[in-house]
């Protein structure tokens, strides 16, 4: 059986594509069932794209903590898209999972660090006054 969006192998049991996350159209009665349950969860896109916005941000001077938040947010949706799928992570999910987690860690120590040299400066200049 193959997947109607993206024409990738699937197993007669799942639901959704694992790799582009589509419904996968069986016996009438399910399709129905499972459409209710459709949404934003079961697109993998969301993961990537709040994993690369969170990245992004991350690494930016004095927004670092936008980036941790975006990245967490990222997280979350991986998280979900995985419940949702059965454990079935596609590319783009698992891509965005790592993406967001690689944005946590960096959005930390960015964020530790500018927290850091702001304190600095205004102890530095407090000292002038
Ligand atoms: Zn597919």
């Amino acid at each position: 059986m193959l997947c109607e969006k993206c024409g990738s192998q699937l197993n007669d049991n799942s639901r959704f594509c694992p790799n582009c996350g589509a419904p996968i159209p069986g016996e009438e009665q399910n399709v129905t069932t499972t459409s209710t349950y459709e949404g934003p969860m079961g697109n993998p896109t969301p993961v990537l794209v709040w994993g690369i916005l969170g990245l992004s941000f991350a690494t930016i001077p004095y927004i670092n903590f936008l980036g941790l938040i975006f990245s967490i947010i990222g997280l979350s949706k991986a998280k979900k898209y995985a419940e949702f799928t059965g454990g079935a992570c596609s590319k783009q999910a698992s891509i965005g999972r790592g993406l967001s987690i690689a944005g946590i860690i960096v959005g930390a120590i960015f964020t530790l660090i500018f927290t850091i040299v702001i304190i600095g400066l205004v102890a530095a200049s407090s000292r002038y006054y």
